[in-house]
């Protein structure tokens, strides 16, 4: 058989959604950001919040900023895939841009805490990767917080009187990197996420790639 007859063969995969979850300073959105900037089959779902933005960020970058109202339209319209109360604010992932990348056999980054991470496994578990990220020890979470400076006193004291409650959700992830060098974390982030997307299951177009194998001679 000449090769040249047949049809290139279509080797789309089947997307993922990787999920990272973190204490907030853990170091979780630099990881994702990078990751997204690598690779361009992955893209960032921007969530919606009503938290008000912090300096830098801009309005459907980082997030989409909305009132309650219209948060509370969104969420009772379904237009979120799942949706959470996160340190007195509301988050939701917008469905829309979600599907439209599946669709097109692309994969989905989310930055959203455990509470979002169990609804999306919930509605797609075979599809989602999780990962935790760790700090290297409580002082250094305390200390990018700060370092962040971007929140008020109040606001970091809260976070991490929350932090405990959140890293105790660690067992739930199917990774869990301990964030001790930026460098190192993501060259493990980065490492599982190109194994995950070679699993077998998330490329469909493997059983008629065999059949086409065996229709040719000899
Ligand atoms: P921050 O206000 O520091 O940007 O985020 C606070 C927390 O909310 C982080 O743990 C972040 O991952 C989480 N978060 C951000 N977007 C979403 C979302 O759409 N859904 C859920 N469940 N959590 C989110």
């Amino acid at each position: 058989m000449n090769d040249s007859i047949s049809s290139p063969p279509d080797r789309t995969r089947r997307g993922l959604l990787l999920v990272i979850s973190s204490p907030s300073g853990a170091g979780k959105t630099s990881l994702a950001q990078r990751l997204t900037g690598e690779f361009s089959d992955l893209g960032l779902s921007v969530s919606c919040t009503t938290r008000a933005p912090r300096p830098g960020e801009r309005d459907g970058r980082e997030y989409v900023f909305l009132d309650q109202a219209e948060f509370e339209a969104r969420r009772r319209r379904g237009d979120f895939l799942e949706w959470a109360e996160v340190h007195e604010n509301l988050y939701g992932t917008p469905r829309g841009p979600v599907m439209e990348r599946l669709g097109r056999g692309e994969d989905v980054l989310f930055d959203i805490d455990w509470q979002g991470a169990a609804q999306i496994r919930a509605a797609a578990a075979e599809d989602v990767v999780s990962v935790f990220i760790l700090p290297p020890t409580m002082a250094a979470l305390e200390r990018r917080l700060h370092t962040r400076a971007q929140d008020s006193h109040e606001v970091i004291a809260r976070r991490l009187a929350r932090a405990r409650g959140e890293i105790e959700r660690w067992p739930d992830y199917d990774y869990v990197i301990v964030n001790d060098d930026f460098d190192a974390a993501y060259a493990r982030l980065a490492r599982l996420y190109l194994a995950e997307r070679d699993r077998r299951l998330r490329n469909p177009w493997i059983g008629a790639f065999v059949k086409e194998l065996f229709a040719q001679t000899p």
